[in-house]
C-alpha cells in the first residue's frame, strides 16, 4: 500500500477544512487535505455572517473570494405578515467587520481550496476516509480514491473538518443527540427576474410563514436566488406530489412572495434536507480536533453555519501550531469552552426564534436602538463579545426583554 507522511492531516475541504488548513500550513507545517467529493460540489450554507471575515482574512482567503464577484450582504430582514424588522450589520453594538457575502457555496468552496492549494497544501479530491488508527497523539489513516486504491497517510495530527460526514465522532463513536427538535428544508435556486429592490439584494430576508415555519431568501450577484422553506416535517406533508410540485404548492401560499415567484424557472429540482442537527461529546481528543459541523450544527436560521466552522477552524489551527511548536495547550479551556459558548449563544437564539420570542422583539412597535444594536451584533456572528449583555444573558434576556415588551403593549392597548 502507498504510504505518506505530513505534519497535520485534514479530513474535508469545506469552510473548516481550508481555514485550518492555510493557517497551519502559514506556519510552516506540511499539511494536505482529503476530500470525498470531486469540486465544484453543491452544498449548502448560501449566506455568511461578517464575524466570518476575521478567519478568512488570517486564512488569506479574502482575495480569492473577492475575485469570485459574490454578492456583498450588509444585514438581514425578517418579514412577518407585512410587518418588516431591517437589521443593518452597521449599526450594532461590537466594532467589527458591517459586511460579508452571500456565495453559491460550490464557487466559494472551490475559491479556497483552490487558494489553499496555490499556498502548496495539496488536496486531494474524489478521497475518503475509510480508518484512523491513533497511537498516542500520532494517526496513521487509512483513504480510499475514486479507482478504490487504498493509501495510509500518517500525521502528528488531525483536523477534522468532514461536516455532515462526521467521520471522527461516527467512527469512534462520540456522537450525540441534539437538542433541537428535527426539523426539514426544501429549497431551490431560482431565476429570480421579479426581485424586490428594496433592501435586496443586499440581505438575507427570513418571512414567517406559519408559527414554526419560515423561509429563506438569499439574493445572488448573478440574478439567481435561493429560496428555502424550513419548518417541522407535518408543515410539509400537508403538500403532496413532487419536490417541485410541493414547493411551487407552498410558494402560492405565501403572500409576500406568491407572485414574486410564481411559475418562476428553477436552476435545479427542489432539493430535501432533514434532520441536520448533531452534536458530540468532545470536540477534541489525543490528536485530533473536530471543526465546523462536526462539533456541532444547529439551524440555518440564523446563518452560523459557516461562521461558526471558520472561527472553529481559526481557533483549532492556531492551537495545532502550538501543538506541534511543543507548547502545552489546555484544548478544554482554550477550544471546547469557547467553540461550546460560540454554539451555545445561537443555540438561545434559535429556541428564541421557534419560541416566537424573537417575533414580539422584531416586529415591536418601539423598539430600543441600544437594544437592537447589542441584538444585531449575535445576528452578525459576534457571539463572543463578552462585553454585550445579549451575549452574556443569551438564555435569559430575550426572554426578559420580550415579557417586557407585551405588558408595556398590553397597558398601552388599555390607554
Ligand atoms: P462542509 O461544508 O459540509 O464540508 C465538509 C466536507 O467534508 C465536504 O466537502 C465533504 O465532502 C467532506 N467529507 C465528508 N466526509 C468525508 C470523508 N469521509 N472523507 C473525506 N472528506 C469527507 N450556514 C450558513 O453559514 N449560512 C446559511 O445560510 C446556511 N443555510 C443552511 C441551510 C440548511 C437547510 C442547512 C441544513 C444548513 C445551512 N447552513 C448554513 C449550514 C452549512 O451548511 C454548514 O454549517 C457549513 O457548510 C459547514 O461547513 P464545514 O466546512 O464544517 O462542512
Amino acid at each position: 500500500m502507498q504510504k505518506e507522511k505530513v505534519d497535520v492531516l485534514v479530513i474535508g475541504a469545506g469552510p473548516a477544512g481550508t481555514v485550518s488548513a492555510s493557517i497551519i500550513a502559514q506556519a510552516g507545517y506540511k499539511v494536505k487535505i482529503v476530500e470525498k467529493q470531486r469540486f465544484p460540489r453543491f452544498v449548502i450554507g448560501e449566506s455568511l455572517l461578517p464575524r466570518c471575515m476575521e478567519a478568512l482574512t488570517e486564512a488569506k482567503f479574502i482575495d480569492a473570494i473577492k475575485a469570485c464577484g459574490f454578492q456583498e450582504k450588509n444585514g438581514a430582514k425578517f418579514v412577518k405578515n407585512g410587518k418588516v424588522c431591517d437589521f443593518s450589520f452597521k449599526e450594532q453594538f461590537t466594532n467589527g467587520w458591517t459586511w460579508t457575502w452571500q456565495v453559491q457555496r460550490a464557487t466559494f468552496d472551490k475559491a479556497l481550496a483552490d487558494a489553499v492549494e496555490a499556498m502548496g497544501v495539496p488536496v486531494e479530491y474524489e478521497t475518503t476516509v475509510t480508518d484512523i488508527r491513533f497511537n498516542g497523539s500520532d494517526s496513521v489513516t487509512t483513504v480510499e480514491d475514486a479507482t478504490g486504491q487504498l493509501k495510509e497517510i500518517e500525521a502528528r495530527f488531525i483536523v477534522d473538518g468532514s461536516g455532515y460526514g462526521r467521520v471522527i465522532p461516527r467512527m469512534f463513536n462520540l456522537e450525540k443527540h441534539s437538542q433541537l427538535q428535527s426539523r426539514k428544508a426544501l429549497f431551490a435556486h431560482t431565476v429570480d427576474k421579479k426581485r424586490h429592490l428594496d433592501g435586496e439584494p443586499n440581505r438575507i430576508t427570513a418571512v414567517v410563514h406559519q408559527k414554526g415555519v419560515w423561509v429563506w431568501i438569499i439574493p445572488f450577484s448573478t440574478g439567481v436566488t435561493s429560496l428555502g422553506f424550513v419548518g417541522n416535517p407535518e408543515f410539509f406533508d400537508q403538500f403532496p406530489g413532487t419536490p417541485e410540485e410541493q414547493y411551487r404548492a407552498m410558494i402560492a401560499t405565501e403572500p409576500f412572495f406568491a407572485e414574486r415567484f410564481k411559475d418562476v424557472e428553477l436552476v435545479f429540482e427542489p432539493r430535501i434536507l432533514q434532520s441536520w442537527s448533531a452534536t458530540t461529546d468532545k470536540f477534541y481528543g489525543d490528536g485530533f480536533v473536530l471543526t465546523g459541523n462536526v462539533t456541532e450544527f444547529l439551524d440555518p436560521i440564523f446563518s452560523s453555519g459557516v461562521t461558526l466552522a471558520c472561527v472553529s477552524a481559526q481557533t483549532a489551527a492556531r492551537l495545532v501550531i502550538r501543538k506541534l511548536q511543543g507548547e502545552p495547550v489546555d484544548w478544554e479551556k482554550e477550544y471546547m469552552e469557547p467553540t461550546q459558548h460560540g454554539v451555545n449563544v445561537f443555540r438561545s437564539y434559535v429556541m428564541a426564534w421557534y419560541e416566537g420570542t424573537l417575533d414580539t422583539i422584531f416586529f415591536c412597535e418601539n423598539p430600543d436602538q441600544a437594544v437592537k444594536e447589542q441584538i444585531c451584533s449575535v445576528l452578525a456572528g459576534y457571539v463572543w463579545d463578552r462585553t454585550n449583555p445579549y451575549v452574556t444573558g443569551h438564555a435569559t434576556e430575550p426572554k426578559r426583554l420580550a415579557r417586557k415588551i407585551e405588558l408595556t403593549e398590553k397597558l398601552n392597548a388599555l390607554g
